[in-house]
């Protein structure tokens, strides 16, 4: 697709790839290569560089929105985060009972495939059908998640392929490129730019981390003093904290490994659960350590990603999704506002029971 004339290829990177790809060309675990792993791309031949952080932003837009609106008109809570495929198969073999619980959100991946193909294919001047996404992930549920029947709000399939991690990597090496004394270069504008709420999306308590400094700020009018929320960071299997959001206590659980998932799952289904608002990850420290990742890892290893990922927050100029300059543009010349109805048209999607009993058909 890439040698082809006719096609307009566009490239989105997950936040946690920037924090492990370096692995592949021998660079130690923790180093981060957001810049070198966008020359790299770009000597590749793809026609623009975007950020799957774009779409962070947006997802966390619409997700902490749908949480202050199921709080404040006593929707079904708890609110339970839907951006990992893994997690969403999982639920959706073994939980189907329990999908009023999910966040009708689609991942960051699928959201911007299909802004990629609709507002931006309309502001370059192309057709969707002349655009191919492809997007390079941590993760292996993510290809099935692309090739998803209802991921095609565009009009056609709104990300067209899924690379991991390790096959990015395999591709540039196969192209000769020196990756490790490649300079830093910036992604591509509009959808390359993202905040350090988006970073944090590739580790365990980084989506609700994210949803929280937008809710705080959506909620109460005010600024945040302080935008860390320590109690929901670290790699223990299941995190638990109480968060004050303008006098509402909000309770919070954070589980990554689909067997904390499972506690969690039975406590709803019980109808013994406490929390407001819950997110899982199906892999082990979240996205960072991923199907798609380097090779081998450990809790040394992810502990390491984890670290250059709240590095890259840090060092963001701007750290919460609703100050994005580029996801305000976006809202003010085509979606109109965060659960409206071209969001819920582009933006929002819907679960699907499947057989307990595993099988490539399902
Ligand atoms: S946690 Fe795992 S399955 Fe879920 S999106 Fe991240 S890499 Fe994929």
């Amino acid at each position: 697709m890439i040698s082809n004339p006719k096609k307009f290829v566009v490239v989105q990177t997950a936040p946690a790839v920037r924090a492990a790809i370096g692995e592949e060309f021998g660079m130690p675990p923790g180093s981060l290569v957001t810049g070198k792993m966008v020359a790299a791309l770009r000597r590749l031949g793809f026609d623009k560089i975007f950020d799957t952080q774009f779409g962070a932003d947006l997802t966390i837009m619409e997700e902490a929105y749908e949480l202050v609106e199921r709080i404040k008109n006593k929707g079904t809570l708890p609110i339970i985060t839907s951006c990992s495929p893994g997690w969403i198969k999982y639920i959706e073999h073994f939980f189907p009972g329990c999908f009023k619980y999910l966040s009708t959100c689609k991942s960051p991946q699928q959201m911007f495939g299909a802004i990629a193909k609709t507002y931006y294919t309309n502001k370059i001047n192309r057709k969707p059908e002349d655009m191919y996404v492809v997007s390079i992930m941590p993760c292996t549920a993510k290809k099935f998640e692309a090739k998803r029947p209802e991921m095609k709000d565009s009009g056609i399939q709104d990300v067209d392929a899924v690379l991991t991690t390790r096959e990015a990597a395999r591709m540039i090496k196969e192209a000769g490129i020196d990756f490790i004394n490649l300079p830093d270069e910036e992604f591509d504008e509009p959808l390359g730019i993202s905040t350090g709420a988006a970073t944090i999306f590739g580790a365990t308590g980084g989506v609700m981390e994210a949803a929280l400094r937008t809710a705080y700020e959506v909620v109460t009018g005010k600024t945040l003093e302080k935008i860390e929320f320590d109690e929901v960071r670290g790699i223990e299997g299941l995190k638990k904290a109480n968060v004050i959001l303008n006098g509402l206590e909000l309770k919070v659980a954070v589980a990554h490994g689909l067997s904390n998932a499972k506690i969690l799952l039975e406590e709803i289904k019980k109808g013994e659960s406490v929390y407001h608002f819950i997110e899982v990850m199906a892999c082990p420290g979240g996205c960072l350590g991923g199907g798609g990742q380097p090779m081998p890892t450990n809790l040394e290893i992810r502990r390491k990603r984890a670290t250059s990922i709240y590095r890259e927050d840090e060092s963001k100029f701007i750290r919460k999704s609703h100050e994005n300059p580029a996801i305000i543009t976006l809202y003010n010349e085509f979606l109109s506002k965060p659960l409206g109805k071209k969001s819920h048209h582009l933006l929002h999607t819907h679960y699907t029971k499947r057989s307990r009993y595993y099988s490539t058909l399902n």
